[in-house]
């Protein structure tokens, strides 16, 4: 077992049989059962322990307890994501998150999660858009945050070595191999090298390369940027989940999310008219079963029972694109969203009020807090936010590894279980199903194979570049940033078109070299800036993977709209986008078939239409 740290002159190593790379769900999951499997463990993350983007998780995960309707199961719950993966989902990962995903949920119980409970007991399930049965275990409006406190809590006991504000700057390879990586500690700057048998990347997601997102400061997409620089396949880079209810307003919140469940418990979404424009569009699918009383919604059915469903609970990317449609025609919000109000309630409860506080805490305070708004007298300003990656990594689907050996990636950098969307509550389940199965054939990886050697050039060739920014005189690295982001906002966001695109990779390969030649002022302690320099070329690799991948995809399916090829189109159901790196050093995008769908699977689908 490998597990001494020694000192060299520039950097300091770590020998670790079994490195993580991130602290989210996935990481820290794939970290406990790689421990417990008897091979050292190094975990590694951007921020503190415990600050992963997972803790902001609200809703749920999904998992087909059958515990509020007993009609569930782990085949309804598969059909239900190949559905919203529009069938480009990798089918085999589909049935082992449904098949598994209980049983990780009652593990994460048992080990002290405590979820909220029905009338007798057992773990409450709450619905979601894409769910046919209730299916999200929940615990009130954060379960993210009781997820990463119990695996926490559960894998500081297992003898993992933590370290904390370390960010991964490269792969290190040994021939084909990947054996470690190299690291700088923000606290001091000093680099770091981990020497390792096996790697799992659980970096999360690339949100911070567009300018309204949802998510947090760490989502650059370091995992996708790292295993594609080490020669490993990403897939399905083309589809970006857009959530429709971000903040708007005061700019400095702009992007946080607004849950779903605040349209879940009543809210409607008006524009500046006062008309509720979520009624004008309404999907072919649904129109036979459409009402005309605006108070009731459409009827629709679901298994037996007759149920009823407003149209701002239709698919993400639909009310994502109604809302950009009343903000560009000039009938959107005061700040360039729309209305989101849930305070008409009141006239229907007598205690109205209080009925919201209680249904959704975090949003009153929220908006109370950050927008000096009190939703349950006033409408909020909602528009659409950059939510989720859909594209990453590519997985074998039992073990995790990547194309290249003795690289393993879960969680939100990997690709393959979502297909084309995803279904709200399904990352939560994919984290832990999923980091499991890395954890475990990692730790199996790293007893068959040795070390293997680290090159040191490598490693200084890339300590090297790292500090060249404090050499340079010149621009400063946020401008970059930024101008990146708008970018890929503006050009390659939720309505896409191919001259904006070919646009947008003409910038980025702009971009990319004035971010070759940033320059940074200061020492190495805490330099955020410096961060900022050293984020920049992974921010810029997965932006032009999103892009080359939307340009080549002529439809519109999932989370990926084309103004200029509007609808499905039969030719590319069947076909991955693989992005990767050639000989060259340039990114190619390959065509595919999607994985052929198993008889047996392909039943299971057929029986759930
Ligand atoms: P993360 O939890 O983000 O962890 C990534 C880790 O990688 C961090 O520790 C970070 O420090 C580290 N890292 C990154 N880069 C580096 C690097 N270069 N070097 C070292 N470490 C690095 N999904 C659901 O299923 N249900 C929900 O209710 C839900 N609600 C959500 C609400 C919000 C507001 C948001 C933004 C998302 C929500 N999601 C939800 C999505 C879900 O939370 C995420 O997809 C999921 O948490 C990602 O987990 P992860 O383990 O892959 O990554």
């Amino acid at each position: 077992m490998l597990t001494a740290a020694k000192q060299t002159m520039d950097y300091q190593t770590h020998e670790h049989d079994v490195l993580v790379i991130g602290a989210g769900g996935a990481g820290l999951r794939a970290a406990i059962e790689a421990s417990a499997a008897d091979v050292s463990v190094g975990l590694v993350c951007k921020s503190l322990l415990g600050k992963a983007h997972t803790v902001m998780a609200e809703g749920g995960m999904a998992a087909s307890l059958g515990n509020v309707d007993d009609r569930d199961a782990w085949s309804v719950h598969f059909a239900d994501t190949m559905r919203g993966g529009q069938y480009m989902n990798n089918a085999r990962m589909a049935e082992l998150h449904a098949k598994e995903a209980p049983d990780r949920v009652r593990e994460l119980e048992a080990w002290g999660a405590v979820f909220d409970r029905t009338p007798d007991g057992r773990i409450l399930q709450r619905n979601f858009g894409g769910h046919k049965y209730p299916r999200l275990a929940h615990v009130g409006d954060r379960t993210g945050l009781e997820m990463i406190r119990t695996l926490q809590d559960h894998g500081i006991h297992q003898g993992i070595d933590v370290h904390m504000e370390c960010t991964v700057l490269t792969l290190l390879k040994d021939g084909e191999r990947v054996i470690g990586a190299f690291a700088y500690d923000r606290e001091r700057g000093r680099f770091q090298v981990f020497h390792a048998r096996a790697v799992v990347l659980a970096t999360g997601g690339i949100g911070k390369a567009f300018r309204i997102t949802s998510n947090s400061w760490e989502y650059t997409g370091d995992g996708h940027a790292l295993a594609y620089d080490a020669g490993a396949d990403l897939i399905d880079m083309e589809f970006i989940q857009f959530h429709p209810t971000g903040m708007v307003w005061p700019p400095s919140v702009r992007g946080i999310l607004v849950t779903e469940g605040v349209r879940g418990e009543g809210g409607v979404l008006k524009n500046k008219d006062d008309h509720r424009f979520m009624f004008d569009d309404i999907p072919d699918l649904y129109k036979n079963q459409t009402a005309d009383n605006e108070d009731e919604g459409w009827r629709y059915t679901q298994g037996d029972k007759e149920a009823r469903r407003p149209p701002e609970l239709l698919t993400r990317d639909h009310v994502a694109r109604c809302i950009v449609r009343e903000v560009r025609e000039g009938r959107g919000s005061e700040h360039g969203g729309v209305y989101l109000d849930i305070a008409w309630i009141k006239e229907r409860l007598s205690n109205g009020a209080e009925h919201i506080k209680k249904k959704l805490p975090s949003m009153y305070h929220q908006f109370k807090q950050l927008a000096s708004i009190d939703i349950t007298a006033e409408a909020m300003e909602v528009g659409p936010t950059t939510h989720y990656v859909m594209g990453g990594v590519r997985v074998d689907a039992d073990t995790q590894m990547s194309s290249v050996p003795g690289l393993f990636a879960a969680g939100e950098c990997a690709a393959g279980l979502h297909g084309a969307n995803r279904l709200g509550g399904n990352s939560l389940s994919d984290l832990l199903v999923f980091g499991r199965r890395a954890g475990e054939y990692a730790a199996t990886f790293a007893k068959e194979h040795d070390a293997g050697a680290v090159n040191t050039d490598q490693v200084e060739g890339v300590a090297r570049r790292a500090l060249e920014p404090f050499a340079r005189e010149g621009e400063g690295p946020y401008k970059v940033q930024q101008e990146l982001q708008g970018t890929m906002q503006d050009l390659v966001g939720i309505v896409r078109q191919d001259d904006e695109m070919r646009r947008a990779l003409d910038e980025i390969a702009k971009l990319r070299e004035r971010a070759d030649r940033v320059a940074v002022i200061g020492n190495r302690e805490y330099n955020a800036g410096w961060h900022t320099a050293l984020d920049l070329p992974h921010l810029m690799t997965v932006s032009e993977a999103v892009t080359r991948a939307a340009i080549e995809r002529q439809e519109s399916r999932g989370a990926h709209f084309r103004e200029d090829h509007l609808g499905k189109d039969e030719a590319w159901a069947k076909i991955n986008l693989v992005v990767r790196k050639v000989g060259d050093g340039s990114m190619q995008v390959v065509r595919e078939p999607v994985p052929a769908l198993p008889a047996e699977l392909a039943k299971i689908i057929e029986e759930n239409r």
